[in-house]
């Protein structure tokens, strides 16, 4: 019988956003930035438990009523300095309550707009596969490789590219395994492709953008306030 865990890296300052608060913090929708997914992985029921992580200086949790998630959400105050340093150390916190061969749900903290169809199209698909996957979005765009001064230096052919988004799913041995002494990965994924394992792609779709920007926070709250009419 398969597990599943919601692991919530949230350790972040999200200095890109250029805001006075880290960036799970800031208000969407009537609500910090996190609680949306954070409602959207307690809401789906396949999945045991939610641990969101957090550094250990974080003064802003604490600030809001995270009551309704109660039974279903959990808290590490042992973020790490890169993400792949925070959910390591989730990992060896939530050890002695996982077993090699449960999947661990890694999502975004900033990725508001996921939905129980997302999270759980991911788990069908990939809940007998050897490796786990990650859902991802095929480019559409033309992408161009840049010079520091702004200017074109190359076009690179957007054919087999995707986007990489979360949840990424993988068995928490393998997973655990992966993250200790990588560097350098920007995702799970990335972690598991340097031990040599192909991750599998599972077709999401661009309304489960990562908020990072400014302007990103209009376009969640717009597609959030469309779900709830
Ligand atoms: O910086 P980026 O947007 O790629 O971060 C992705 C996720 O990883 C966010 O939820 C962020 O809070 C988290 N993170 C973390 N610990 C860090 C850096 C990022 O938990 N040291």
């Amino acid at each position: 019988m398969n597990r599943y865990f919601a692991i919530v890296p949230a350790a972040g300052s999200g200095s890109r956003m250029g805001a006075e608060r880290p960036k799970q913090y800031l208000p969407l929708a009537g609500q910090p930035l996190i609680f949306h997914a954070l409602a959207t992985l307690c809401a789906v029921q396949a999945i045991d438990s939610v641990t969101v992580v957090i550094s250990a200086e974080d003064e802003w949790w604490g600030l809001h009523d995270w009551s309704r998630f109660d039974g279903r959400l959990h808290v590490l105050r042992v973020g790490g300095a890169t993400r792949a340093e925070t959910v390591r150390n989730a990992l060896q916190a939530l050890s002695a309550g996982l077993d090699e061969d449960d999947w661990v749900l890694v999502h975004d903290a900033a990725r508001a707009c996921l939905t129980t169809s997302h999270v759980e199209s991911l788990i069908a698909t990939l809940s007998g596969d050897p490796v786990g996957g990650l859902l991802a979005q095929p480019v559409a765009d033309t992408l161009k490789r840049g010079d520091p001064s702004g200017r074109v230096l190359q076009t690179v052919s957007r054919e087999s590219m995707w986007q990489a988004q979360t949840p990424q799913m993988f068995r928490a041995g393998l997973l655990g395994k992966a993250l200790i002494d990588i560097t350098g990965v920007t995702d799970e994924a990335g972690a598991i492709e340097a031990c040599g394992l192909s991750p599998r792609l599972v077709a999401a779709d661009a309304t489960n953008f990562k908020v990072t920007f400014p302007q990103d926070l209009a376009l969640a709250e717009l597609i959030l306030q469309s779900r709830s009419v």
